[in-house]
């Protein structure tokens, strides 16, 4: 059965493949998230560069994040979706927003960060591990 998985921005000008499942998935709370999810947490799903295969030309917007990281946000210039999200310190992972997954079923949230930013009524799973800002460590792969 093979890995792959699939997705593309709103209108379809941008699509990609990876040839293996996400490594780790986490919602974010930061600021800067708040601003392109429309309000909620983004979703972001960890996946190694290698493994990517794109279709079409997304346009990107660099800046400075809470964390001090630079990241590279990606999306469509056409439909305005935003698909990946890259660290400059971490050229070799690529991070998916969850919302452009064709199974948005494998999208599913192993542990939530930039809690501390989130407005009061934001409803955070309980049942996952919370970190008030940027974790130290990189996210691990889930096991198995
Ligand atoms: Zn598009
Ligand atoms: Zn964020």
């Amino acid at each position: 059965m093979t890995e792959q998985v699939s997705g593309r921005c709103f209108c379809g000008a941008i699509r990609y493949r990876f040839d293996h499942k996400p490594l780790a998935v986490r919602t974010c709370w930061c600021r800067d998230c708040q601003y392109l999810a429309c309000g909620n947490a983004s979703v972001g799903a960890f996946f190694r560069r290698a493994g990517l295969t794109l279709e079409g030309e997304p346009a990107a917007y660099v800046s400075q994040a809470a964390s001090g990281n630079t990241m590279r946000r990606r999306f469509c210039a056409r439909c305005g979706t935003h698909l990946f999200s890259e660290a400059e310190a971490r050229p070799d992972t690529v991070v998916v927003r969850v919302g452009t997954l064709e199974d948005r079923e494998i999208g599913g949230p192993s542990s939530i960060i930039w809690a501390a930013s989130a407005p009061a009524w934001a409803k955070l799973d309980p049942a996952l591990p919370v970190c008030e800002g940027q974790p130290a460590t990189p996210p691990e792969p889930p096991p198995g």
